[in-house]
């Protein structure tokens, strides 16, 4: 379970209006629906959130296609050889 964390964790950072500076944050799975998943941000300065991230099942999907596929052996016509 805690390897699932680590694929979540983005090094990204947010500006944060209590610290008055962009911040490293902290992603955290906020909300599991059928559909959709929300993840929430938080600073790692002072633990308030400064921002959300929603990733719909179609996201999902998306990146799923994109992944590279097997290469498929072109399959010789029958009935062709002499
Ligand atoms: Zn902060």
């Amino acid at each position: 379970m805690s390897q699932q964390q680590f694929e979540n964790f983005t090094a990204s950072s947010l500006y944060c209006a209590k610290c008055k500076t962009a911040m490293p944050v902290r992603e955290r799975l906020l909300l599991v629906l059928p559909d959709r998943e929300l993840y929430d941000y938080l600073c790692t300065g002072c633990a308030s959130s400064v921002g959300q991230r929603e990733v719909t099942a179609g996201d999902k999907l998306m990146a799923r296609a994109a992944a590279p596929r097997p290469r498929r052996r072109a399959i010789a016509p029958r009935g062709l050889v002499p």
